[in-house]
């Protein structure tokens, strides 16, 4: 059975104080707490078995690859890819995106059509901007609509035999919208387009079935999903991460090196060049062992019960505004109250010890959309409780109360 306070054990960083109070962390949609569990994998690496991977003879190493590649192995088995070798560890969500990008600078050619989401993540925006620079490649943008979904229609209209990518974050990080993304892979394949899945917002609270979902790429970062930061994923299928370039040069990622020629190694290691982040790869695999062992659709239930909780109490506060009313979203609620400016709210939440994001989120043209500056999201975990929500209700109105 889902019982929160327990949980909470294995997150000693939520028993402490901030500013004096008991924290209350709902800046989750930035980055996720680390259980003890997935802590003592990576001291466990440092005090027993550091050693560089798939080169040693000695036991210290043949131990740190086996740990390795079975975290591998769970990253597969998690997205249900076919293949170990699908699966690429990066740094992240921002280092998969670049990877495939620039990958594509020698595919592309001028007039090429790519379409994007305007609910993205600047990550996966820039560096399709930088490869149209390179390429002549044309970028198109899928709206949005007034309730922060996308415009389905629009996207039909949009979609035509030039489109060689799509990109589409599955879960907005500014507004919690979950995108149809089976439909848009669907609608993308029936024109002969490859999509990209930005699934960085998205595995914390809905498990990826990547060959379900037929989906050509699809990538996360570790560190939302209560992993450690600077480690992620990069899902490709197989045929298409072979046609692919390499992405940077170095050790680990050829098969031989003279002056005169250098060939690659297969798949994975000839997009994994030089010593990865070994102790945050195989913490990445336990991250999931550590969601899956409280199961992703148990900590999707209970979020939306916390979604419904806050919503609620929120839209109690005059003057209070909810960006993103999507009927399929996550537990994300972003806001603004009256004309206060987010950050003078979010700075009193903080001495109040109530950890909030304000700004932009990594999501300019959305602000853009709605003509403010930013807003206030406050993002749950399967950790955070009803009486958290509560402290944020009251949190908000002691803030409004003092700006006013
Ligand atoms: C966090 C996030 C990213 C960037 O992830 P990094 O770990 O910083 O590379 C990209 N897209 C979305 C939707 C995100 O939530």
């Amino acid at each position: 059975m889902f019982d929160v306070n327990q949980l909470r054990e294995d997150f000693p960083i939520l028993s402490r104080k901030v500013n004096g109070q008991p924290l209350v962390y709902l800046d989750n949609a930035a980055t996720s707490q680390t259980p003890k569990q997935v802590v003592e994998v990576i001291s466990d690496y440092y005090y027993r078995y550091n050693a560089n991977i798939h080169r040693g003879v000695h036991k210290l190493s043949q131990e740190a690859t086996d740990a390795y590649e079975k975290a591998r192995a769970t990253i597969q088995n998690h997205f249900n890819a076919a293949h170990p070798h699908e699966i690429i560890f990066t740094a992240g969500t921002t280092e998969s995106i670049n990877c495939i990008a620039s990958g594509y600078a020698s595919l592309l050619k001028k007039g090429d059509e790519l379409l994007i989401s305007a609910l993205e993540h600047h990550s996966n925006i820039v560096p399709w901007q930088m490869l149209c620079e390179k390429t002549g490649a044309l970028l198109k943008v899928i709206p949005m609509t007034l309730e922060g979904t996308l415009d389905m229609n629009a996207f039909e209209l949009l979609l035509n035999s030039k489109t060689q990518l799509v990109f589409v974050n599955h879960v907005s990080n500014a507004l919690g919208t979950i995108n149809p993304i089976q439909e848009i892979i669907d609608k993308a394949h029936q024109k002969g387009a490859k999509v990209l899945i930005d699934g960085a917002q998205a595995s914390p609270h809905i498990k990826a079935d990547v060959q379900a979902l037929d989906v050509d790429y699809y990538v996360t970062s570790a560190h939302k999903l209560c992993g450690p930061t600077g480690v992620g994923m990069l899902y490709g299928k197989s045929a298409l991460l072979n046609a692919l370039p390499a992405y940077q040069g170095g050790g680990e990622m050829i098969a031989t090196v003279t002056f005169e020629k250098t060939t690659y190694a297969d798949l994975p290691h000839k997009f994994e060049a030089g010593t990865p982040n070994i102790a945050g790869g195989i913490a990445f695999g336990a991250a999931l062992d550590y969601m899956n062992g409280i199961g992703i659709e148990t900590i999707a239930r209970y979020e939306a019960e916390l979604l419904a909780y806050a919503t609620t109490a929120l839209q109690r506060i005059d003057g209070l505004k909810i960006y993103g009313e999507a009927k399929e979203k996550t537990a994300v609620i972003s806001f603004n109250v009256g004309s206060i400016h987010p950050y003078d709210i979010g700075s009193i939440l903080d001495q109040m010890g109530i950890a909030v994001r304000t700004g932009h989120h990594c999501a300019q043209p959305i602000m853009d959309f709605y003509k403010i500056p930013g807003t206030i999201r406050a993002s749950f975990s399967f950790y955070n409780t009803f009486e958290e929500i509560d402290r944020l209700e009251a949190g908000i109105r002691r803030a409004v109360a003092m700006l006013q």
